[in-house]
């Protein structure tokens, strides 16, 4: 049987087999719910429900939402999701064959999803919103080099980029969607800071450090939320001064960075929630000849695509004509490059 079969035939005696073996007294009765002792974190109150009607959990001290018995397990046990459902048909006698060992694998692909889903989730309503106020002891001045580098001073501007005369550096503001402030970057443009690999960082003000979990969030979604909404299209690259550039080229720019070069289910899932159909990746240049070219595309495949695909239209932004240098992003060599490029796009569909 499959895991959801497994859960609708669990009767209220299977779970307590299950919750006493993992270390749980016998649960208290309530009106619709079995409580039982949080072993899901292996602590000893009785604070962790089991809801008869949706066959769901949930710990009120530590873990939060469990959607089924098997996350139970997999918190209490530290295992995988195929290891739970083994140990949950082992113990209530459970029709359990190895032949379906695909079914599981499916599953368990599904459910650390979620589950790292409703980790992040839980990790992005705990960013700390910081007072703006800290801003103003920088300078609304805009360094030369990211006007060489195709970033207007307006964008700079809306942006709210500043300029740290005493450590010589541009100051990135981070926002949240909403506009609130999140976190505080620095572009060190000295060339100690910089050979010591300090050329991106975010700042201390006071003894406090303004970083903050950047995974969690797309950098500039709060100054092009209109635009991906209404054109239900979202152009993803990897840094501010990408985000920036695209800005500078389009007023209507629907451009947001990931803040590295990975995707997290919460920005995946922030995307889904503003509406968006169509992702276009405008990722940086990793490879400069044949063999880079072909590891690179499987790192995408792999870490962009597949979380995509089963949601949105993916198109990518791939130098196919060199006209890219090594670690460029698509708008570093200009609106027209760009352009080139974004016409040369490769679309899935
Ligand atoms: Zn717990």
């Amino acid at each position: 049987m499959d895991y959801k079969e497994a859960i609708s035939r669990m009767t209220d005696e299977d779970v307590v087999t299950i919750l006493c073996d993992l270390g749980s007294d016998y649960p208290r009765e309530a009106r619709n719910s079995l409580i039982f002792q949080t072993v899901c974190h292996g602590g000893e109150k009785h604070k962790l429900y089991y809801y008869r009607d949706t066959k769901a959990f949930q710990c009120y001290s530590n873990c939060g939402h469990f959607s089924n018995i098997f996350n139970v397990v997999m918190q209490a046990k530290d295992c995988s999701f195929g290891e739970a459902y083994k140990y949950v048909c082992e113990k209530l006698g459970y029709y359990f064959s190895s032949t379906l060992r695909y079914g599981f694998q499916e599953e368990s692909i599904d459910n650390s999803f979620i589950n790292r889903f409703e980790v992040e989730k839980v990790k992005a309503e705990s960013i700390v919103i910081r007072d703006p106020v800290v801003l103003k002891r920088f300078r609304d001045l805009y360094h030369h080099t990211w006007v060489e580098d195709n970033i207007n001073t307006r964008v700079m501007r809306l942006f709210g980029i500043k300029y740290d005369i005493l450590d010589n550096a541009i100051i990135i503001p981070h926002y949240n969607m909403n506009g609130e402030l999140i976190g505080i970057r620095a572009r060190y443009l000295n060339e100690d800071m910089v050979a010591a690999g300090r050329k991106y960082m975010p700042i201390t003000i006071d003894n406090i450090l303004y970083n903050y979990p950047t995974s969690l969030n797309l950098y500039g979604l709060n100054i092009n939320k209109e635009n991906i909404i209404k054109y239900k299209r979202v152009v993803i690259g990897e840094a501010e001064k990408f985000v920036m550039q695209h800005r500078s080229y389009y007023e209507d720019s629907v451009a947001v960075a990931l803040n590295g070069s990975t995707l997290s289910e919460y920005q995946v899932h922030m995307l889904l929630d503003l509406g968006v159909e169509t992702v276009v990746l405008a990722l940086d240049k990793e490879f400069d000849n044949p063999e880079d070219e072909k590891k690179y595309k499987e790192k995408i495949n792999r870490s962009f695509i597949s979380k995509l695909l089963p949601y949105f239209t993916v198109e990518i932004i791939w130098d196919q004509k060199g006209l890219l240098d090594l670690k460029d992003s698509p708008t570093d060599k200009g609106k027209a490059v760009y352009e080139q490029l974004y016409s040369d796009r490769i679309i899935l569909s």
